[in-house]
């Protein structure tokens, strides 16, 4: 469609930017993407009063032209870049009324880069109920832009809007903020006159920008970056001057033209509520409180739904075994897609107790303070406040903690979170601690209270998170950073969750995880089967002939039979003879071909190795019951050696190797999905595949 005019509306976050996007254009918009960005772009067309017809663009919502993520950098290269399709002709800034003092900075960015502006002053409704009494005329005035008083959830004042699009023309009147010269005269001089820029500020930012945004070459950025250096720029501090020097604009403005009741009621409230929650000591206790009671929720509230889950697919599997005749189709269909589809589905009660939690959390507004309080320490190792949930979290599970880390607005935090979360140990490494621990740690007490076997489970879970910190830090100094900028923080105050908010994201990300990273995982699962249930040559038909034969079945028990003709058969199918063929590389590790197989098996997921174990050393076992797996294993000897086969320098090696490995297909599918490239989980994969190999060489020669 052609358009007329081109619209573009701006504004903070939850600022009712898409609602009034959706009043204006309402049947009449589509979705895309930016070019080369994976980020919504929503553009619609909209009647004029005069009949003229207006092209309106959602731009993506921000508290500063300083980008902190990729979605808000497109605001600025919309904005400032000429070329751009979009570029608007008018720029429509949204402002939530109840929080004009923070809204008003972008306001200014905006008014300043002289793009014709007018502003749309939201949720009125809310100003009247709180006594907020803004005089429109005089900030308008002040200001030189339209400013229309609208509600966009009740639908008021769009007329207004839609009236003062069609008589946009250059606005003449309208007042610069701030003079950006008096912080670096010289470097905007220089650069107005390189690239003949008449807009001291649009000169600035391009001295902040230049590294990310595309429309100006190489070489002009190049040159840029020269004059930064030689007039000795710094970006942060220019951008906290600026602030700051925005704000006392805004102070004098709203000073002039707000009157707000003289204690806002929530507010002292939340002051209260806050000398407790935010208290430099018990904020911290409090906060580990709250972190044990969730994680505590997710392991012991999802335990009940988590088995109904998998009893009902074992149920459907073996019904099905049933009544389908035997044969591969069969057992490709309920072995394979169906056990991986449960793999998939177990995960379901965790993702959405976590995400109840998160969301209550974030809707309440204690996550604001929370990141607010460990900012500062998790900063240290390249970090972020919000990173302490998934960290965390990743004790029970790192996939839906992974999902978690989409509340970290910084791409870099986010990504060093989501890199470093499947090292902590989750509950899938439990029962393989717990059987190789078992193993070959005496079951017995030091100094009285503490129990060896505890010791050294604890020991595994300190070294993950220690691992986990320590890779963090690499990953901060080697990750180039795509965005810098001013911070700032939005600290609400307190309210009761939306619960429909809370129910909406717990469907939201159980079924995006169900969706996406169930493909990957049903795919894996269906090769891993493969693997295990078929072999080269006719082996197979061998062992079947062999077992059927009438002596077999009278010197054991049918039980016995049966498992002991599957460890057979495992040890001949291509998971067996890949888990020979591996052997030479694990063997620096102290593994055999048997521990092959079960790293091999385990990639879908890490607590299979049990059940693995049980099939080769053939006895019933799974991962709740390993008393059997560990007698067999402990009884097992090395043939070449005559010396037990798990030793302490295997067993500790073994469980090196589970700490650091990537042995989970979900997690790698859901890492796919959040980062939305394989390169992500790729870097990921071969990192901790590396440390594994690393830390099991040593720990097997150190004990050995
Ligand atoms: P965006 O993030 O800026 O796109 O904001 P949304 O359009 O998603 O709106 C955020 C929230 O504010 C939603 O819950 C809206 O219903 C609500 N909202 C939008 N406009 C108004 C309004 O005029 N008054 C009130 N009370 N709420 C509003």
């Amino acid at each position: 469609m052609k358009a007329d005019i081109r619209v573009a509306l701006v504004g903070n976050p939850n600022t009712g930017k898409s609602t009034l996007f959706n009043i204006l254009t309402g049947l009449n918009q589509k979705i895309g993407n930016f070019p080369g960005v994976t980020v919504d772009k929503r553009v619609g067309y909209c009647t004029l009063p005069d009949g003229r017809t207006a092209e309106i663009i959602d731009l993506p919502g921000t508290y500063s032209l300083y980008p902190k993520s990729q979605d808000e950098s497109i605001v600025f290269s919309v904005l400032a870049d000429k070329a751009n399709p979009h570029c608007p002709d008018l720029v429509i800034v949204i402002i939530d009324a109840t929080n004009l003092k923070r809204n008003m900075l972008l306001y200014t960015q905006v008014a300043d880069l002289k793009i014709p502006v007018m502003i749309a002053l939201n949720m009125t409704d809310l100003t009247e109920k709180a006594g907020i009494d803004i005089n429109i005329n005089l900030f308008s005035k002040k200001l030189g832009v339209p400013v229309i008083p609208i509600s966009a959830r009740k639908k008021e004042g769009i007329d207004k809007i839609r009236e003062s699009i069609s008589f946009a023309n250059k606005i003449a009147l309208q007042q610069p903020s701030i003079d950006v010269n008096f912080i670096a005269p010289e470097l905007i001089a220089a650069i107005s006159d390189y690239l003949h820029l008449d807009n001291p500020y649009y000169a600035l930012q391009l001295a902040h920008q230049h590294e990310n945004i595309k429309f100006i070459s190489q070489a002009e950025s190049d040159r840029i970056e020269e004059l930064e250096q030689a007039y000795a720029f710094h970006s942060q501090k220019a951008q906290a001057s600026e602030t700051i020097a925005r704000y006392n604009f805004i102070n004098d403005l709203l000073f002039d033209t707000v009157k707000t009741p003289l204690i806002p009621q929530g507010e002292t409230i939340s002051n209260k509520i806050d000398k407790v929650l935010t208290h430099k000591v018990f904020g911290f206790v409090i906060f580990f409180a709250i972190l044990l009671f969730m994680f505590q929720s997710i392991f012991s509230w999802s335990t009940y739904p988590h088995d109904l889950i998998a009893d009902l697919f074992v149920w459907v599997q073996n019904s099905l075994h049933k009544i389908l005749p035997a044969g591969p189709l069969t057992g490709l269909l309920v072995d394979g897609v169906l056990g991986g589809l449960s793999g998939v589905m177990v995960f379901i009660p965790q993702i959405a107790i976590l995400f109840a939690f998160i969301s209550v959390l974030e809707d309440t507004g204690y996550m604001s303070r929370v990141t607010f309080m460990m900012d500062k320490l998790m900063r240290k190792v390249g970090l972020n406040g919000k990173s302490v949930v998934p960290l965390i979290g990743g004790f029970a599970c790192a996939v839906p903690s992974i999902m978690g880390a989409r509340t970290i607005e910084n791409w870099k935090d986010r990504m060093i979170t989501i890199m470093v979360t499947p090292l902590v140990t989750c509950s899938a490494r439990l029962p393989v601690y717990t059987l190789l621990i078992a193993l070959v740690v005496p079951n017995r007490n030091v100094w009285w209270i503490l129990n060896l076997q505890g010791l050294a489970l604890t020991g595994m879970y300190v070294f993950s998170l220690v691992s986990a910190i320590i890779v963090a830090f690499v990953f901060k100094l080697i990750l180039k950073a795509r965005e810098r900028g001013y911070f700032i923080m939005e600290i609400p105050i307190y309210r009761l969750p939306r619960w429909k908010n809370v129910g909406f994201s717990m469907y939201e990300r159980s079924k995006t995880f169900v969706v996406q990273a169930g493909k990957v995982i049903i795919a894996v699962s269906v090769i891993l089967w493969v693997l295990a249930s078929y072999g080269p040559g006719d082996h197979f038909k061998q062992i079947d002939l062999k077992y059927a034969k009438p002596e077999m079945s009278k010197q054991y028990p049918p039980d016995e039979l049966k498992r002991i003709k599957n460890s057979e058969k495992l040890e001949n199918s291509y998971a067996g003879v890949l888990g020979h063929v591996i052997e030479p590389v694990i063997k620096p590790l102290g593994f055999d071909w048997k521990i092959g197989i079960a790293l091999i098996t385990s990639f879908a997921a890490r607590e299979v190795f049990v059940g693995t174990m049980a099939t080769i050393y053939s006895v019933d076992g799974d991962a709740e019951r390993i008393e059997p797996v560990q007698q067999k294993m402990k009884a097992a000897v090395d043939p070449s050696t005559g010396q037990p086969e798990f030793s302490l320098a295997v067993a500790f090696s073994l469980m090196m190797f589970y700490a650091f490995a990537m042995q989970c297909a979900s997690t790698v599918a859901v890492v796919y999905r959040e980062t939305k490239s394989w390169r992500w989980p790729a870097i990921q994969f071969a990192y901790m595949t590396v440390l594994a190999y690393a830390a099991s060489f040593i720990a097997f020669h150190l004990l050995k």
